[in-house]
């Protein structure tokens, strides 16, 4: 399999811009609330969202560790 529709594996990356359309992703850390700029995805799973702060736990999600 060469045809993966997104490569978001890697690591952290700003969320990409759809057309003009922003959307507004907020933290997925407890209590937290702020915006979330980092997306997290692995192929087949839904992404995960974390502001600056805490983007550190987007790697870990993507580490596999919970
Ligand atoms: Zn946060």
């Amino acid at each position: 399999m060469s045809d993966e529709p997104i490569k978001l594996a890697e690591g952290a990356m700003a969320a990409p811009r759809q057309s003009g359309r922003i959307e507004n992703h907020v933290c997925e850390f407890d209590e937290c609330g702020k915006r979330a700029p980092f997306g997290f995805a692995k192929p087949r799973q839904p992404s995960h969202w974390f502001c600056f702060e805490h983007r550190e736990h987007g790697d870990r999600h993507l580490a596999g560790v919970r």
